[in-house]
């Protein structure tokens, strides 16, 4: 059997860095872990290639080629989805569809031949046996939340690891919280499940060997979901980097409820993590209530990011608006939280009724609901009624978004995260980073409308924040994705 394993494109967005990444020579941000996972679990015996769209377009000659493609992606990957599968319908060829969006019953797998609901370690095999017996179904669900200690390495001899920013290793699935806006617990569950300590470090090799140097993005919904494990797990992550010299530097998402352990930030400072995504989403108590966020109202937010910036971790912020407790200030209030806690990737999105979640739930009883949400919450569109008036609220949030990334705001507040940041370990500098430090220095100091601005930046970066240089150096790189997209980039300085 010939299988094609293709993950779609991403539009885009926030989370594509697709204008940051030409600085550094790079196609995409990350590797398809999942697709990669599930080549691993297909039989031995099978030919396998993979595509990534987000690295090159898809040959007619590699569809000649399969017996049969495989298809992964998260919902807003759909509309490039539903492209590869029209052209495998075309001429015939069968798809299997999987990972989230198999999961949300978007439109856009509507064509596809078989649906894999769930986690793919317990039905792939099924999936398989039934592909050679010439008996696939059109539909299968997982049926039980797999035991991640059996997950073998990914596949990763399939992709080139040069075209990619960072590798990504996951460790754990699953969060034990309760936000009511939240498709992790509903696809993932609630009782976070982990590898063992070897599985990783076996994964730090796999990619260590394969003489990949630079960012590794731990890719868990939440890692420290499972405190207990994460503690068992980090001083051996710490032995791993200090034992290879610390060729690394790693990044990763979790809950706010690690500013409450500093023991813990402690262990991420010596593993050499730099950077940590947080789902903040609003400074209205009232909004985390609605959500059910309560991990969020247990200490001051302020005081928790400055905490966590205090052990050398940059914090990257996620943030809704369009709650129903929402004041009418809020977006003023999102300004001023992003502004006060120096948080320079902060995600801002309007809230999105993801299917299956508590919330779209709530408005379908409710009779809120609208239409099936595209997957993002950085589109100007909103699949249900909020309490507020719907273009008051898109107008706010656009206020939002060309406030913290005009180009005077994003660099100012780049500074006082330097200055609130702790001791961190220098990252490995890699060929790409001079490359990107050059493209830099060009494209954003001489040929940008922002440049004066940039300039100064540089200036006061060099003259107090020497030591964190490189980090001014990819957050100046960063910006430029985030002023291309917000249409700040051609603010005159
Ligand atoms: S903390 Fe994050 S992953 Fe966990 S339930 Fe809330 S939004 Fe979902």
């Amino acid at each position: 059997m010939k299988v094609l394993l293709v993950y779609p494109e991403f539009p885009d967005t926030f989370w594509s860095f697709k204008h940051a990444l030409p600085f550094q020579g790079k196609k995409s941000a990350y590797p398809p872990l999942g697709l990669l996972t599930v080549s691993a679990l297909l039989p031995a015996s099978w030919e396998k290639r993979a595509v990534d769209l987000n690295v090159r377009p898809l040959k007619e000659a590699e569809l000649d080629w399969a017996d049969i493609v495989f298809l992964s992606g998260m919902m807003v990957q759909g509309p490039s989805m539903k492209g590869v599968i029209a052209r495998c319908k075309e001429r015939g060829l069968r798809t299997v569809v999987g990972g989230p969006i198999g999961s949300a019953q978007s439109p856009d797998t509507a064509d596809a031949d078989c649906i894999v609901e769930g986690e793919a370690e317990e039905l792939i095999s099924q999936v398989a046996q039934d592909l050679e017996s010439g008996s696939l179904r059109a539909h299968y669900k997982a049926p039980a939340l797999p035991d991640l200690t059996q997950v073998p390495l990914p596949d990763l001899r399939l992709v080139s690891l040069k075209k990619y920013s960072a590798m990504a290793v996951q460790y754990s699935r699953g969060c034990p919280f309760t936000c009511e806006f939240c498709d992790i617990i509903e696809i993932y569950g609630r009782r976070p499940r982990t590898k063992t300590p070897e599985q990783v470090c076996a994964e730090f090799d796999q990619i260590y060997d394969l003489g990949w140097r630079g960012r590794v993005f731990l890719v868990d919904d939440n890692f420290i979901g499972n405190k207990k494990n994460v503690r068992k797990l980090l001083p051996e992550l710490v032995k791993w980097m200090r034992d290879h010299k610390y060729p690394f530097s790693l990044l990763t998402e979790a809950s706010l409820n690690l500013a409450e352990d500093p023991d813990l930030l402690q262990l991420l400072h010596d593993a050499h993590f730099n950077s940590v995504f947080l789902g903040i989403e609003t400074p209205s108590a009232e909004s985390l209530k609605e959500t059910t966020k309560f991990q969020n109202l247990r200490k001051d937010l302020l005081e928790s990011v400055k905490l966590i910036q205090s052990y050398g971790l940059e914090v990257m912020g996620g943030f809704i608006v369009g709650f129903d407790n929402d004041p009418p200030d809020i977006f003023e209030q999102q300004i001023q939280f992003i502004r006060d806690a120096a948080i320079p990737i902060s995600m801002v999105g309007l809230l999105s009724a993801l299917p299956n979640t508590q919330l779209w739930r709530r408005l379908k009883a409710e009779g809120r609901l609208l239409k099936e949400s595209l997957g993002s919450n950085t589109l100007l569109d909103m699949n249900f009624i909020p309490r507020m008036d719907t273009q008051e609220l898109i107008e706010g949030y656009r206020n939002i978004l060309s406030t913290i990334y005009y180009p005077g705001e994003y660099f100012n507040r780049v500074l006082t995260f330097l200055s609130h940041l702790g001791s961190t370990a220098s990252p490995p500098i890699v060929f790409s980073d001079i490359v990107a430090v050059a493209r830099s220095l060009w494209r954003q100091g001489l040929r940008s409308d922002y440049r004066k601005e940039y300039w100064k930046f540089m200036g006061r970066a060099l003259h107090r924040h020497r030591h964190h240089l490189d980090k001014a150096f990819t957050l100046a790189i960063i910006g430029h994705h985030f002023f291309e997209l917000t249409g700040t980039a051609d603010s005159k300085s």
